[in-house]
């Protein structure tokens, strides 16, 4: 996942291949309450990690279900027949609705002492409608904060189950599925109706509850989207196990790309044609777009046909999360995209409609919106913008927008706080990389090049995290091919060359965070030593080794960018490269920072000799035949013997921001 404050997405130019997407979160967390809701117990697979389930997990501990998690398996052992918590419990929901309307639901059906809270969007999102329903009910609810929103307080309710309950139906198709899996608690010895009062919005949804209600034995009697019956009687049983659909509404980002992207096809794993999720519709509106679409039982493969894609008008309503792709697909068209039916966009994670709206403008487009609708213009070639991407902590901001990215200007596309996917989809920008693909010119390397112990290793893997870019640590090859030569028994000079070049062009070195393995044996402390850094000097000067390791350092640039340190990173490894950094250090500093780490590690050291040492193998490096050690004529100079470690990667990302100019 990208914790990063920004990740800037470089021009992209095709995308072909196979993604394996994440559980649905509708799904996920509509099993995990019904699992806890049951007697005995429950294995949950494919189970999607997410911020909402993981919202839901941590209540349903609280409430006393047995949790246990083993990667995407989980298994519930529910609270059916067994004592309902008496304690006051407070619930902290961040931005999960789909956690906190069914779990307001349930715990107001059975009473207890509960506070239900969330982040501050949470608490401006509306659950009148909800609670006004679960009042009629007879359940104890009152208002922390503003009337219709939570915080909520629940107490111990007189249920009232006598006449029907109405809910309305035409804010949020969540309060329906709320009380259909709150209500068969109360329906033990007698039905319960529920009327649904207004147009209701999202039924795909309700089907994917009440298919989900009929896994655990509640059979709900169904006269048209208006009235809805829990039989007397209803009871919750367990499947015993059952899998998690792949995310449909996630899977429509990879459907778009596989109709936008140049390739051979995107192929999507764990959801098809057949899903129950509503969101699966959206691939027939791809299609109307243009989309090429296969399927089968448990994938989709995806073709791109009609180039521009085609402008289309559609109501929305079945497809109301999905649809937001079909806004930024909208750009690539040949026409105005007009999307209906759409005012639950307003009340969502955030505004989306005014979201896609401004989003979208501020990468050249035209759009017009009025309550429930939007109309999004194609961008030309010629007339698309740099735009930082605000995402307003919404998930299907960030991914929808990662698809301008394949503009016909090739202009990178900067998407602001990108962890926010993590509430549906959190290796989505790693699922993106894995299939797109763009020329090795559109991805950046940042070169920092400098004499040894100049601290380059710690600055490029600082920079690096900041920006989520990938860590090539140059110096390790060269160590790991002296200690692989060793190891073999050769010698480190010239007679050897080509032998050793021959162990270069195939190391088996893997990098994993900061250890280095090669076959799989750890030999970071054995190349980091000071020895190590002087053998490594010697199979440097070999030109057929160094030529050897081009290949695999150049495999180090993959998306989204690369940070680089070394000697000659800037000089002949990357020449191209955006921006050069050049860092010294006196060689008093040096050999004292080089000292103090040493020391650290608890090995004994002298600075006299590690000085004399360094300068030697500078002196080595400045002086051989073969991409000699010595700055990029373009590389930008920083001295940083005086520098924080933090004011060095300051000035480096300041350098890189000048050069990386997105618009506001
Ligand atoms: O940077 P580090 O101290 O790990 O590098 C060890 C040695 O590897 C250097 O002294 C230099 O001789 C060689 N090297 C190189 N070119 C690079 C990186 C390291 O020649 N790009």
């Amino acid at each position: 996942m990208f914790s990063t404050a920004f990740l800037d997405l470089p021009a992209l130019q095709g995308a072909s291949g196979t993604v394996t997407l994440p559980g649905s979160k509708s799904i996920s967390n509509r099993v995990l309450l019904l699992s806890a809701l049951c007697q005995g117990t429950t294995v949950v697979h494919d189970l999607l990690d997410s911020d909402d389930t993981r919202v839901m997990l941590a209540a349903l501990r609280q409430l006393g279900c047995g949790v246990e998690v083993a990667g995407t398996t989980v298994t519930i052992t529910g609270l059916g027949g067994r004592a309902w918590p008496s304690e006051a419990i407070e619930f902290f929901m961040g931005n999960a609705g789909t956690a906190m309307r069914p779990l307001t639901a349930a715990l107001a059906v059975q009473g207890g002492d509960f506070t239900l809270k969330g982040v501050p969007r949470m608490h401006e999102r509306p659950i009148g409608d909800l609670v006004d329903a679960l009042r009629e009910l007879g359940c104890a609810i009152d208002y922390l904060g503003n009337a219709g929103y939570p915080p909520l307080r629940i107490g111990q309710p007189q249920l009232q189950v006598d006449k029907p309950i109405p809910v309305r139906g035409d804010v949020s198709s969540q309060f329906l599925t709320a009380l259909l899996m709150a209500l068969p608690l109360a329906a033990t010895d007698r039905a319960i109706t529920i009327e649904v009062i207004g147009e209701l919005i999202s039924k795909p949804y309700i089907e994917i509850t009440l298919n989900l209600l009929a896994r655990y034995g509640i059979a709900v009697e169904r006269h048209g989207w208006e009235r809805f019956v829990i039989p007397a009687g209803s009871r919750y049983q367990s499947p015993g196990s059952i899998h998690v659909e792949a995310d449909a509404s996630s899977a429509s980002y990879f459907i778009a790309l596989g109709a936008i992207a140049q390739g051979d096809g995107i192929r999507i794993q764990g959801v098809g044609a057949d899903s129950i999720q509503g969101d699966i519709r959206f691939m027939d509106a791809a299609a109307q777009m243009g989309a090429k679409i296969t399927s089968g039982p448990n994938w989709l493969e995806i073709n791109r046909e009609a180039w521009p894609l085609k402008g289309i008008t559609l109501d929305c309503n079945h497809i109301p999360d999905a649809a937001m792709t079909l806004g930024v697909m909208a750009l690539y068209a040949d026409g105005p995209t007009t999307l209906r039916n759409i005012a639950s966009w307003r009340v969502k994670e955030t505004d989306r409609i005014a979201a896609m709206a401004t989003e979208s403008r501020k990468l050249g487009a035209t759009v017009e919106e009025g309550p429930d609708w939007i109309t999004i213009h194609p961008l030309p070639a010629g007339q698309w913008q740099r735009a930082s991407i605000h995402t307003y902590d919404d998930h299907r901001v960030a991914m929808c927008f990662s698809l301008a990215a394949f503009n016909a200007d090739q202009v990178p596309v900067r998407i602001e706080d990108p962890k926010c996917v993590a509430k549906t989809f959190p290796d989505y920008f790693e699922a993106l990389f894995s299939v797109a693909h763009t020329a090795a010119e559109n991805i950046p390397v940042i070169c920092i090049d400098g004499p040894t112990a100049s601290g380059k290793g710690t600055l490029a893997s600082r920079v690096a995290a900041q920006l989520g870019y990938h860590y090539l640590d140059s110096g390790a090859l060269y160590r790991v091919t002296a200690h692989a030569t060793l190891q073999v028994g050769l010698s480190l000079e010239a007679a050897d060359e080509a032998q050793i070049a021959q162990l270069a062009r195939h190391l088996p070195v893997r990098f994993e965070g900061e250890q280095v393995l090669l076959n799989n044996v750890d030999v970071t402390d054995a190349i980091r030593s000071e020895q190590g850094g002087m053998n490594a000097s010697k199979v440097s000067v070999l030109p057929a080794v160094r030529e050897a390791l081009v290949d695999l350092q150049h495999s180090f640039q993959r998306l989204p960018g690369l940070l680089a340190d070394g000697r000659d990173m800037g000089t002949v490894i990357f020449p191209n490269a955006p921006l050069k950094v050049f860092l010294t250090a006196s060689a008093a500093q040096r050999a004292e920072r080089r000292h103090k780490q040493l020391i650290s590690k608890g090995f004994s050291a002298n600075i006299d000799s590690l000085r004399a040492d360094l300068e030697a193998r500078d002196a080595r490096d400045m002086s051989r035949s073969v991409a000699p050690f010595q700055p990029a004529q373009d590389a930008l100079q920083l001295d940083n013997s005086s520098l924080s470690i933090e004011a060095s990667v300051d000035q480096v990302l300041s350098w890189w921001q000048g050069r990386q100019v997105f618009g506001a």
